[in-house]
Formats: C-alpha cells, structure tokens, sequence
C-alpha cells in the first residue's frame, strides 16, 4: 500500500454510502426527465425539508450541488460565468459556480452518474434564510429562469436565546407556505404525513449525532473529512428512511473500529476542531497532511450543524421552527464561543482551526476576536486559515501547509499563542 492509502483508512459503509446517494439522485432525474411521476422541491441545505416532504416533493438541495462543484473543483471553471451577469466574486462562491454550471448547461452529477443530463428542474423553490441571504437572491435567480414559485422564511437573526415569540414568528412563515405548496403538489396538506417526516429527520439527527460523537474516543476512528463525505444523507435524505438506515450501518462499522482499537489517524498524538466551511477542493490534501502529522481533526461546527435536537413530531410546526431557527450559524457570538468551548472540553481537543472563508461571513467565525478569546479562556492555541470553500483564488496552499506544520509543532512544544492569519 502506497503511504498515501495507509493515511487515509477506507470506510467500507462508503459503498453503501454511493448507492444510496446514486439512487437519490437518479430517482429525481426520473421525476425530472418525465420517467417517472412527481415533483422537485429545491431548499436550501437547512430549509424546510420534512414540510416539503410531506408533500412527497423530491427535494434537491443547491448547495449539496455547490459542494460537488467544489470538491471536483469545476467551480473555478463556473465562477466567472456568473461574475460576468453581475454576480460578485465576493459573494457566496457556491451560488457563483452553481449558477456559472447552469448557464454553461453542465454538472458533475453527469459524470458521477451516466445518464444525468442536468440538475433536476423545480417546481418549486423554498429557501430559509436562518444562514445567509445569499441563498434568497440564488433562489430568486433560479425562480426568474424556471418561472416557478419561490417562497421563503425569513426568521430572526443573529440570537442569543429563541424565545416563543420567535417560534411563532417562524411556525406563521411556515405555515404561509402551505397554500403554494399545495397548489403545486396538487395535494392537500395531510399533518400526520409532516409528522412522520419530521420523526424520521429526528431520528436521522440522533444517529448522526452519534456518528459523530464517535470521534470522542481517543483515538478517534474518524475524521471532520471523512464526515464531510458521510453527511450526503443527513443534508439531502433526512425526513426519509434511507438516511436513517444508512446511519445505522456506518454507526455499526465506527463502534467496531473503536472495539479494535482502530485510528482514523495512525499513531494520533493531536486532536483538533474545525470551525467553518470546508475548503472542497483541497480536502484530500489537508486530510492528508493531518495524517502524516498524526494529527485528527475530530470534531467540526460544519458537520454538526446537521444535527437538530429539537424535532419532535407531536409538535411539528413549533419544534421545526425552533429546530431551524436555533441552528449556530444563526447565533450571537456569545451562543457560538460557548458551544464550541463545549465542544471542544468533551472532544478533548489540543487545538482550533478557524477556516476564514472568503465568500462566507455567514460561516466565518474568526472575525471578531473569537480566537483570541477562545485561546485565552481554554488555554489551547487557535489558528486562523485563510481561504474559501469554492474559490480556489482566494487560497494558498502553499502558505497554509506551512502555517499548519508551525501549529502542529507548537502543540508539539505545549506552546500557546499560536494564533496567526
Ligand atoms: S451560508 Fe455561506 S456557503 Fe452557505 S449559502 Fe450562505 S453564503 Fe453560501
């Protein structure tokens, strides 16, 4: 085995992994193509999902689309193409290169799976602005081009608690949401089919909850880039049974690894936090340079922003509002720099990455003094990468590896202080 495969251990649950996705993605080229009946929702990635749902809508999510053009790394070929209708390269770099593929009339989804021409066509749009209002004006452009309707949440932002009367503010938006919904589906709203929905994204939550609690236990049997592989059906299959079964055998293959003494990372002597986006198109590389560093990242706010605590069917409206409204990215800072001291305390992690994405403010943490904070009050040094998650030109590869050996080396030497841009 070269060294290269020895860093990076394979998990088998992988293969179940691209079939379940392939058969999403297939299945809504059917309902796209006319093959088979149905209809296409897109929502944003913490959108209205179970409510979609259950108005059996396939649901496509655009920023899953966003990540697959980053991770292939096309994005650099399609952000131009949306630069030049106006789109600025200094917003989000996912809907610059999902809107350049689309008017380029292209998509990795065609190479990962013969047969698909395009991105599934909506009929209808639903956005939730709980992260970003990037996502309003992608939906708005999408909304033009397929003359279909968008219809969208705009909750209370930046909140240090959710209080009732925010609940109420989001359970009206939702429920507004209903009559379009209806008209386009052709079906009436049936409450105990939102139920069901909103049971199974709670129990798709819990287990990847506990997926991701694996990397507790030190040594950790995986990692954040493993996990930001293995979150395909908690972002695009939660609300149906596929995620949740697929959970359940990727939970049994990390518990076993964990029985045998398996590491993700061979010899692990650090242990990390990753604290924003993930750079799509370099993640081999960082997964790689960790592991020959001995280092694990175990624990990340991007992967656990999947995790929705509050679902609880008997109250679907109040507990999705909460569940989507409570999300951290739609936190103060004083709700953000507490959960992840949390985080960190229970991962016992050695150190923070802060990743300063470019095209992401919403996702960027490192901007008001978090590290600095962070690093005095938990003792642990924090250190700052500048980049993106799509575009490639706002990030030197050449400076973060050696940014990331000098962090590396100060854990080594117990020292602090290492935060650094
Ligand atoms: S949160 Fe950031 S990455 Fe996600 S859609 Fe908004 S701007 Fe883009």
């Amino acid at each position: 085995m070269s060294e290269q495969e020895l860093k990076r251990k394979k998990i088998k649950a992988a293969d179940n992994l691209k079939q379940v996705m392939a058969d999403y993605f297939y299945r809504m080229d059917r309902i796209s193509t006319g093959k088979e009946q149905g209809k296409i929702a897109w929502c944003t990635s913490v959108g209205p999902a179970e409510l979609l749902k259950a108005f059996d809508f396939e649901v496509h999510y655009p920023e899953n689309h966003g990540a697959l053009l980053g991770s292939t790394r096309l994005a650099m070929d399609y952000i131009p193409v949306a630069n030049a209708l106006g789109y600025s390269p200094e917003i989000c770099s996912y809907l610059t290169s999902d809107i350049g593929a689309y008017l380029k009339g292209e998509t990795p989804l065609s190479r990962a799976y013969p047969g698909i021409q395009s991105v599934p066509k909506p009929d209808v749009l639903a956005y939730n602005t709980n992260q970003c209002r990037d996502v309003q004006e992608w939906f708005r452009f999408y909304g033009r081009e397929f003359r279909v309707p968008v219809i969208g949440i705009t909750p209370p932002r930046s909140l240090s608690e959710v209080n009732e009367a925010h609940i109420a503010n989001v359970v009206a938006q939702l429920k507004a949401m209903i009559p379009v919904l209806e008209e386009v589906s052709g079906k009436k709203f049936d409450i105990d089919k939102f139920r069901e929905r909103v049971r199974l994204s709670r129990q798709c939550s819990e287990l990847w909850g506990e997926v991701l609690g694996l990397a507790r236990h030190v040594p950790s049997p995986w990692t954040f880039f493993d996990g930001t592989i293995h979150m395909g059906p908690a972002v695009c299959l939660r609300g149906s049974q596929e995620a949740n079964d697929y959970y359940q055998i990727l939970k049994a293959e990390l518990e076993e690894r964990i029985e045998n003494g398996v590491a993700a990372v061979d010899g692990e002597r650090f242990r990390l936090y990753w604290e924003g986006m993930p750079i799509w198109g370099k993640l081999r590389a960082l997964s790689e340079q960790f592991a020959g560093l001995q280092t694990c990242v175990v624990v990340s706010t991007y992967c656990n922003s999947w995790i929705f605590s509050a679902f609880d069917e008997n109250r679907p409206f109040e507990s999705m509002a909460q569940a989507y409204t409570e999300i951290f990215i739609n936190r103060s800072e004083d709700v953000k720099e507490k959960y992840i001291e949390k985080m960190a305390d229970e991962f016992k992690v050695d150190g923070i990455i802060f990743h300063d994405a470019r095209t992401c403010p919403n996702n960027t943490n490192s901007r008001y003094g978090m590290p600095q904070r962070l690093q005095e009050r938990l003792g642990i040094p924090c250190l700052v990468i500048n980049g993106d998650l799509n575009d490639l030109r706002c990030y030197s590869e050449e400076q973060t590896r050696t940014n990331i050996e000098a962090f590396i080396e100060q854990l080594g030497e117990g020292k602090q202080g290492a935060w650094q841009r």
